[in-house]
């Protein structure tokens, strides 16, 4: 429809705030959250949701009112007037029985229409358009008591379903909105006689009403509005305005049903305007803001309980004037009056003749949205006057909205907004120009290191320039030295050939003193040889006297015991005489044999020392040859070894220098005979054998053992048995073997000097401790006890039994040693009657016991001794007192030793150990060996009984 079809002109209206025109305001008014200054606003066309022309036009509903009991009482027939189609929103009036009239409504309530029903067709989307940003009215026309102060102004307090439009549009907006951003305020009037009251304010009359010429805006700054922000407060402001209007008309004596009541409730809503960019009506218009700009969006909403629309002189019997009654019915007749104009598109709408068409001249038809609800009694007696409020409605339906928006520009918002942006545009361009000053910090920085390494660089080259300049001059004189050193060398290079040859003459002049020597030492060797040949011949003659001495003793002996048996036959008396001079002859005669057999072992131990001699003679004699051989292969060699030619010459005089001091004869470390003579020969020819063993090496030697030769064999023995005294040489000479060649040569060889040289070697070597299990488990007493059983030689029996002897010092190998036969052999050994070969016997048991006894008090060992088993005890008592000091010292020993141990107590006894012990105790010549003695047999209480 046109644009002039409105209220307003036909020019579009370009409005200022409303709310802001009510100032002044009451006491009791609240002042809004947010009062923008004046600023540039514009409206623009209401955007059509619907796309309807019928949501631009204004939306006429009728309610009936229910019959009430007066209506009952005159038995009103409502149907026989008025006939309701709720269904297809007509209403019929029947003129007569024949002719009735129907009108088509945009909604027709039927009787029982609930006011929550009402609300949602008719005042429901005023309220959404409002929200939206558009003015709005919502009017209740009809005749006094048909509802229209029910249906628009009912507040319903106590029970929600009551409620008239009033209170729930506000409820409805209350609840849309956000009061952080929004705004809502009411202002609620009563027009009576052309004249405004403020129901909120009751002094306030007469309220003057303002139009904007350039917006054509409509506003009542006299009027207060009054911030509302719960539904409480609306009640309560409500309450106060009906109670004033109530007070009010009884004042002026009226009755409510003459006066307007109008509510407007004030509303601003802040958006942006991007919200609504897209919208293609808004966008071609005249823009002057930029996009997303803060906007205020204002509206109103006018809900006006019209005074009842009866005619005056129907009702007017209250007493007022004519005139009264004209301007009391003046607002209401306009009204009608506009709207038949606006029905009839007419280019004059009289909004100007009355108050109420002005307070509505921005708000019903024209730029609002606009909703009536007209009001019908049942009664036909008012059968007119519901016509009429039909027609007025009909009339009113024609009427067309251009609804425009106001928008205005939010400038608190949009200062903040913009206040904010340079703040943030600030702080970045101070960051970046930080940023900048850093940047050109670090680049000075860079380009003064690189200044600096530019200069050093120039300095390190010019240096390497010169060092290399230097090093070149250096090379050159270097250079030039070489070449003179090497002319230098050559030049003696010639003279060192000269010295080589004459090097080589001296060798061959030594070479034959050499040989003179050799024959010179060969010579003193069968010289000494002669020198030993005649002291051994001294020795026999010697031998050969104690010889006639000894028979001429028997022979006296033979005498005396002739002369014993005559006294024994002549006289009883001389018993005791020749008893005594008996006992004189038996010492007489042991003493005698004694000597003559210690004399027998030396003339025997000479003999085999002049074979050893010989023996070793011999074999230096070999050395000798060996050497020469090796001298021959050192005279080879003399041309690369020009420097060690005068050395060499001076260790082969000082080796013939040590031969010609060493002396001849062989002999073991541990066994060689005591003759001074013999014992500087015998250390003199160890010296040869250590520096023969030397040069051959002990592996050499020792493979010689197996020789098959038996003079080599028996000469290699010896030197083993020699190296074998040495303690430095035990252990080696069982690690690289020896030991096992020699007891294989025990075993298997049939020679009596291999047997004791062999016997005197294992023996020395039974003298290390660790060398004495290995024996012991290489069967190296079985063995030696085996030689010892084949022979009677006393020199090899003394080297067995001190091998032995050696080993019974080891307790570990004593159950062994008794289980091959050790103890035994031991023991055997005592026939030969040989002094030497008796005390190693006695050494072995000795050291046999004492080793036992050890083992015993250290709890190691239980039992009887070993010894006893194979008859040592029995032995030591029967041949106790026979022997020399030394051996019987070590047989004491043992006896003691013996004693100690509780298990051996009843040998002791039953062999009568005990008168021994106690001979011990008085004869022992140590001191120690009779406390030994003492304290075995004061310990026993078995020997102590024995003894009393
Ligand atoms: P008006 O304002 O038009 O003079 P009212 O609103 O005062 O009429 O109504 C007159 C009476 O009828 C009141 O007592 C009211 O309660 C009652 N009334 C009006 N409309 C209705 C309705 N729809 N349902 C029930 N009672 C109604
Ligand atoms: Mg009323």
């Amino acid at each position: 429809m046109a644009t002039g079809a409105g209220w307003a002109p036909a020019r579009p209206v370009e409005r200022h705030g409303a709310p802001r025109g009510a100032s002044p305001r009451s006491k009791s008014v609240a002042p809004g959250p947010r009062r923008p200054s004046p600023s540039p606003a514009r409206s623009r066309p209401a955007v059509n949701h619907s796309g309807s022309a019928d949501s631009c036009r204004v939306r006429v509903a009728v309610r009936p009112r229910p019959k009430n009991s007066e209506d009952l009482a005159h038995g009103a027939d409502f149907n026989s007037c008025v006939e309701l189609q709720p269904e297809s929103k007509r209403l019929k009036l029947k003129k007569n029985n024949w002719s009735c009239e129907s009108y088509k409504f945009d909604e027709v309530f039927s009787e029982n229409a609930s006011q929550k029903r009402v609300y949602e067709a008719v005042a429901k989307p005023v309220v959404e358009s409002v929200l939206e940003g558009y003015n709005g009215t919502v009017m209740a026309y009809g005749q006094t008591g048909t509802g229209k102060t029910y249906t628009v102004g009912r507040l319903g307090k106590d029970d929600p379903s009551e409620r008239g439009i009033m209170v729930r549009a506000l409820e409805h907006i209350l609840s849309s909105l956000s009061f952080e951003t929004d705004w809502v305020a009411i202002s609620y009037l009563q027009l009576y006689l052309e004249s405004v009251h403020d129901l909120l304010a009751p002094e306030k009359t007469n309220i003057p009403i303002v139009e904007d010429a350039k917006t054509g805006e409509v506003s009542l700054p006299g009027a207060a509005i009054v911030e509302v922000k719960d539904l409480e407060h609306v009640f309560q402001l409500l309450q106060i305005g009906e109670a004033n209007r109530h007070a009010a008309n009884t004042k002026m004596n009226t009755e409510s049903s003459r006066s307007h009541a109008i509510l407007i409730i004030h509303l601003q809503r802040s958006t942006r305007r991007k919200e609504e960019s897209s919208s293609s009506l808004y966008n071609d218009r005249h823009d002057t803001f930029p996009d997303d700009l803060p906007l205020v969006l204002k509206s109103k909403l006018l809900i006006v309980d019209l005074a009842g629309s009866e005619r005056i002189d129907k009702s007017g019997s209250e007493g007022h004037m004519i005139e009264e009654a004209k301007f009391i019915n003046l607002s209401l007749t306009s009204l009608g009056k506009c709207i038949n104009a606006l029905a009839e598109n007419s280019p004059h709408i009289p909004t100007r003749d009355s108050k109420l068409t002005r307070i509505l001249r921005d708000s019903f038809g024209g730029t609002a949205r606009t909703s009536l609800v007209v009001t019908i009694g049942p009664s036909a007696r008012h059968y007119s006057e519901t016509s009429s409020t039909v027609m007025f409605g009909q009339r009113a339906m024609k009427v067309v909205n251009t609804m425009k928006l106001k928008e205005e520009v939010d400038y608190e918002i949009l200062y903040k907004k913009m206040e904010r942006e340079v703040d943030q545009l600030t702080s970045e361009m101070e960051r970046q120009q930080k940023v900048i000053r850093s940047e050109k910090m670090q680049m000075d920085k860079r380009l003064k290191e690189s200044e600096r390494s530019f200069h050093d660089l120039r300095m390190t080259s010019n240096m390497q320039i010169e060092n290399l300049e230097k090093e070149k001059r250096q090379l050159e004189s270097a250079v030039k030295k070489l070449t003179q050193d090497l002319d230098k060398e050559r030049d003696q290079n010639n003279l060192l050939s000269k010295q080589v040859t004459e090097l080589e003459k001296l060798l061959n002049e030594n070479k034959q003193q050499q040989q003179l020597e050799n024959l010179s030492k060969t010579k003193f060797l069968t010289d000494t040889t002669k020198e030993h040949e005649k002291e051994m011949g001294e020795l026999l003659r010697k031998l050969e006297e104690e010889r006639c001495c000894s028979s001429s003793m028997k022979d006296r002996m033979s005498v005396l015991q002739q002369q014993l048996c005559d006294a024994q036959s002549s006289a009883q008396l001389q018993e005791s005489m020749a008893r005594e001079m008996e006992k004189k002859l038996t010492k007489v005669t042991e003493e005698f044999t004694i000597q003559v057999q210690s004399l027998k072992e030396k003339v025997s131990g000479l003999i085999s020392e002049k074979e050893l001699i010989y023996d070793e003679l011999k074999s230096t004699q070999e050395k000798v040859q060996q050497e020469m051989s090796q001298r021959q292969d050192l005279e080879d060699q003399i041309v690369r070894l020009k420097q060690s030619v005068s050395d060499n010459c001076a260790e082969e005089s000082k080796t013939s220098c040590s031969m010609v001091r060493s002396g001849s004869g062989l002999g073991n470390t541990a066994f060689v005979s005591k003759s001074g003579k013999l014992r500087e020969a015998l250390s003199g020819q160890r010296g040869t054998i250590s520096k023969i063993f030397e040069e051959v090496g002990l592996p050499n030697v020792l493979a010689l053992l197996k020789s098959e030769d038996l003079d080599v064999q028996i000469h290699a023995v010896k030197v083993v048995a020699n190296l074998a005294a040495e303690d430095v040489n035990q252990e080696r000479i069982v690690e690289e073997g020896g030991l096992d060649a020699l007891l294989s040569l025990l075993e298997t060889s049939e020679n009596t000097t291999i047997h004791r040289v062999t016997a005197g070697a294992v023996a020395n070597l039974a003298m290390n401790g660790s060398n004495q299990g290995v024996i012991m488990n290489k069967g190296g007493a079985r063995l030696l006890a085996n030689v010892a059983s084949k022979t009677d030689d006393p020199q090899t029996l003394r080297m067995v039994a001190g091998a032995i002897a050696n080993l019974c010092g080891n307790e570990k190998l004593h159950l062994m040693l008794k289980q091959d036969g050790g103890i035994k052999a031991l023991l055997g050994m005592f026939h030969s009657g040989h002094t030497d070969v008796i005390a190693q016997i006695a050494r072995g048991i000795a050291n046999f016991a004492k080793c036992e006894s050890r083992m015993i008090s250290q709890g190691h060992r239980k039992g009887r001794s070993l010894l006893i088993e194979d008859g040592v005890l029995t032995w030591m008592v029967a041949h106790s007192t026979m022997f020399s000091a030394s051996t019987r010292r070590h047989i004491e020993l043992a006896f003691c030793h013996l004693a100690q141990n509780e298990d051996n107590t009843c040998d002791i006894i039953a062999s009568g150990g005990i008168k021994e012990l106690l001979r011990i105790t008085r004869e022992s010549p140590r001191e120690d060996t009779r406390n030994l003695a003492k304290a075995a047999l004061d310990s026993n209480p078995a020997f102590l009984r024995e003894i009393q």
